[in-house]
């Protein structure tokens, strides 16, 4: 794989992009910062949102999450789908390979599809245990 021709990535850049595609956490632009700042010690917070940023919009990585909460992204561009917890706001990894939904002709409004995005809701398996507890009363 290489990068599009034409552009460079900065050292900043590609050691971000490099630690985002070490893991499959879908890490936050507050995590990213941790893992980059083990590398480069001075980076700051911000230079690391701005590449996070610019590396989507190249689409070298991928933006998850609702509008309104943090993002996390994912450096893994493969089509997979994502499984997210409502209370924790956790990613993870689907590896079923689902089949993808395509939009019959004439339904896609004008748009130039590039792709879609599955993401299942729920809670994941520590919020459950979690609920289960509260919900376990002094009368049970
Ligand atoms: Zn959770
Ligand atoms: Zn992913």
């Amino acid at each position: 794989m290489h990068a599009a021709p034409g552009f460079r990535l900065s050292r900043q850049r590609k050691v971000i992009l490099q630690e985002l595609r070490k893991v499959t956490s879908h890490p936050t632009a507050d995590e990213v910062f941790d893992m980059v700042r083990r590398i480069i010690p001075r980076i700051s917070l911000g230079t690391v949102y701005r590449n996070l940023e610019f590396l989507c919009s190249q689409g070298l990585i991928r933006k998850l999450g609702p509008a309104g909460a943090q993002k996390r992204f994912d450096g893994n561009l493969a089509p997979h789908p994502h499984i997210r917890c409502l209370k924790c706001s956790r990613i993870d990894d689907i590896h079923y390979p689902l089949e993808v939904p395509g939009l019959p002709p004439g339904e896609d409004l004008g748009y130039d599809v590039r792709g879609c995005n599955v993401e299942f809701v729920g809670l994941c398996p520590k919020c459950r245990l979690a609920q289960a507890d509260a919900g376990t009363g002094p009368e049970n």
